[in-house]
């Protein structure tokens, strides 16, 4: 095993660290759950497309560079060291982007993906419903075939960002006489066709994060659906590998975390209110980001020889959304009584966007399938346990 990388990967990274360098904006973006943080971070992604750091994993007629996951994760290490923007796009080109490689045909891929690398349109994953969330087999939308047109009608709701998203990729009941997960369709909707409402719903933080979608009547082109007819589970669990186990959440991510956290106890180690199992804590996340880090640098180096993800993306899930909990929860402990202060309060020196990220980390056990979802895919997938 050599855990070196090689002068490719490392003249690489420095190509990747000397243009961030050059284009980071200096000032934060305002948060992208909001009309104009959402147009900023856009603007964003498209300097970085003219770049081409849209997506690298992706050919470069599609508009990336062709890179290997090994170059990814290099990339996605220097983008957060560089504290470069959230991506907007994220359920695009981390989610729905792998899945049309697998699954889209060469017109789709060509005629979505330069526009999503671009953030020319941003995408927004339709999924849920008012009863189908843990149970997504449950999922009752229904979408008709007339002719070369589906007539879709139904609800979505927790839709991210989907208030001012262009499209939305959704799982659609196509056979009225179908059960659980047969007779679903993966079509992908505009989201500006007539018979389409958006309602924005406030997050834990009382911005608009997600909406719930509403669908009468809506017409949508057959050449909008990805994958066959009724395959729609396939494809759906395909994308739902990919984002609970490689990437939607890249080690770097919870790594930068945990720099943040050591500086944070760094600067408040001589606070005599400080509990001393804090610097335990501290140590565990540093060493748990470190080892979520290996662990996927493992899994990329299994698909690059033609592996799969398999149920073992629910363990990875589950360690990286209680990872995230674990260090939040830690520098509130830090912080004591000014962790609860926003940024901009008077007395809140040095609080930074701690409070922000807590909230947002007890999302994690929900999103992209919940911990309890996960430890029974484990349970009866990994360790063959019954139902
Ligand atoms: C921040 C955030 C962003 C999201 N973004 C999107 C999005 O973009 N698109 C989208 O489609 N959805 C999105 N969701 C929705 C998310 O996928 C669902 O909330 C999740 O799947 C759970 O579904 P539910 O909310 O209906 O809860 P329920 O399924 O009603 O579950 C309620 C509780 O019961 C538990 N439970 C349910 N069934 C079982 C079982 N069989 N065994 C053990 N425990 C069980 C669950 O774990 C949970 O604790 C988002 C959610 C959040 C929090």
């Amino acid at each position: 095993m050599d855990l070196a990388f090689t002068p490719q990967q490392q003249a690489f990274r420095i190509e990747v660290r000397d243009w961030l360098a050059a284009n980071v904006p200096a000032q934060p973006l305002q948060t992208f759950d909001t009309a104009e943080g959402f147009a900023q971070h856009r603007g964003w992604e498209a300097t970085l497309n003219e770049g081409r750091w849209g997506m690298v994993t992706w050919p470069e007629e599609l508009g990336g560079r062709g890179c290997d996951l090994i170059q990814w994760l290099i990339f996605e290490e220097e983008y957060y060291r560089a504290q470069a923007p959230l991506r907007v796009n994220q359920n695009g080109i981390f989610l729905l982007g792998p899945t049309l490689m697998e699954y889209g045909t060469a017109e789709q891929k060509a005629r979505i993906l330069p526009k999503m690398a671009s953030g020319e349109e941003v995408w927004a994953q339709g999924w849920s419903e008012p009863n189908a969330g843990s149970d997504m087999a449950a999922i009752r939308s229904k979408a008709e075939l007339r002719g070369d047109t589906y007539i879709i009608n139904g609800q979505k709701t927790w839709s991210t960002r989907a208030v001012w998203a262009d499209w939305l990729f959704g799982m659609f009941r196509t056979d009225p006489d179908s059960q659980r997960h047969h007779g679903l369709t993966f079509i992908l909707v505009p989201l500006d066709t007539p018979g389409i409402t958006v309602r924005p719903i406030p997050q834990l933080n009382g911005l608009p994060g997600f909406a719930e979608i509403f669908f009468d009547n809506v017409d949508v082109e057959v050449k909008n659906r990805l994958g066959d007819e009724g395959a729609g589970w396939q494809v759906a669990m395909a994308t739902a590998g990919f984002e609970r186990g490689l990437m939607l959440r890249s080690p770097a991510r919870f790594q930068e975390t945990a720099r943040r956290l050591v500086e944070l106890y760094t600067a408040n180690r001589a606070s005599a209110d400080l509990d001393p199992g804090i610097r335990d804590a501290v140590l565990r996340a540093y060493l748990d980001a470190e080892s979520y880090c290996l662990s996927t640098y493992q899994t990329a180096c299994r698909l690059s020889q033609g592996g799969k993800i398999g149920a073992e993306s629910s363990t990875n899930k589950i360690f990286w959304s209680e990872l995230d909990l674990a260090m939040h929860a830690t520098a509130m402990s830090i912080l004591g009584a000014r962790a609860e202060l926003l940024p901009h309060a008077p007395a809140a020196a040095g609080v930074g966007n701690w409070l922000d990220g807590w909230l947002f980390a007890q999302s994690g056990p929900i999103y992209a399938g919940t911990n309890e979802i996960q430890r029974n895919i484990i349970a009866e997938r990994m360790l063959g346990m019954p139902r």
